[in-house]
């Protein structure tokens, strides 16, 4: 039997040809895709600003180690702290996200405000990634899926590129309620809230000669501590569930889910009741009558 000629490297199937690495228009295509992609999710400049942001708070922290900050910016950081979380909590989760509850104009814009100094991006597009949250938790259609780690459910997703659905009658659910005030908010949310986050608080601890420890503790310190907790809700208030755990409304569930984080409750002014609040989305109420860390509901049962 004859041998068989040795095939000529151009005969091979393109299968079968050695790959070439990728490098120069090819990364760059890819790159651009990839920032293309979270430009059209919305959460691009968030992403960008994230470290940025960081090392604001951290030079704050700094300030603070080193004594630095008076008293009345310390407590001003401290005071602002509910205030901003207050308005997340309250306002764009209980309110624009869920609608369980009615709030009067002059409230809607007090809480858009308290939002603005929370400083976590538009309004409509908080609530409308809340709703996909809701919609689909810990699946692989969540977009901050429990599942795939407590880093990326923590703050690893605000840097995906993945893309993720709302049925239209959730997303008109959500965004059909938005009043003017959310929109105001969302047209200009990328000077305003900055200027509330940051702004505000310089021009308040200015009035006691301290504009630098305003904008670094009260300011960029107190939004890093604000918008980490609000991240746990998504990290420590899902994941395995605590077998026999007396807190738990849902004592049958098993496997990574939402659960209760009695820290994040504390932190969180009451959100960390979160396997009640996935089962009773549409209660303003983060629990049931057991708890007494229920900040936002307490709040709204006075106001009433
Ligand atoms: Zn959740
Ligand atoms: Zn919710």
């Amino acid at each position: 039997m004859e041998p068989q000629p040795r095939p000529l490297r151009h005969d091979w199937p393109p299968a079968m040809r050695p790959k070439k690495k990728k490098h120069g228009p090819g990364a760059v295509r890819r790159m651009m895709s990839y920032v293309w992609q979270m430009w059209s999710n919305g959460i691009l400049l968030q992403a960008l600003g994230l470290p940025l942001r960081h090392l604001l708070a951290i030079y704050g922290l700094r300030l603070c180690c080193t004594g630095q900050v008076p008293w009345r910016t310390g407590l001003l950081a401290v005071a602002l702290w509910p205030f901003s979380g207050l308005g997340v909590t309250a306002g764009a989760h209980r309110l624009w996200t869920h609608h369980s509850y009615v709030a009067s104009s002059a409230m809607e814009a007090l809480l858009m405000v308290m939002f603005s100094m929370a400083d976590q991006g538009p309004i409509e597009g908080w609530a409308l990634t809340h709703a996909m949250h809701h919609a689909a938790s810990d699946t692989r259609f969540d977009p901050h899926d429990r599942n795939a780690g407590f880093w990326y459910a923590h703050v690893g997703w605000l840097f995906s590129a993945m893309k993720f659905r709302l049925a239209t009658r959730e997303y008109r659910r959500v965004v059909d309620r938005l009043s003017p005030i959310v929109k105001f908010h969302d047209s200009c949310s990328i000077w305003w809230d900055p200027l509330w986050s940051h702004g505000v608080p310089a021009a308040l601890a200015a009035l006691w000669g301290d504009p630098r420890g305003g904008f670094f503790v009260a300011g960029a310190l107190r939004w890093m501590i604000v918008q980490h907790i609000t991240f746990a809700v998504n990290s420590m208030a899902h994941g395995d569930q605590e077998e026999g755990n007396a807190y738990a409304f849902d004592q049958d569930s098993s496997g990574i889910g939402p659960k209760v984080s009695l820290l994040v409750s504390l932190l969180a002014l009451g959100e960390g009741w979160h396997d009640y609040h996935h089962i009773f989305p549409w209660d303003y109420a983060a629990a049931d009558a057991q708890l007494n860390l229920d900040e936002a509901a307490a709040l709204w049962s006075s106001s009433r």
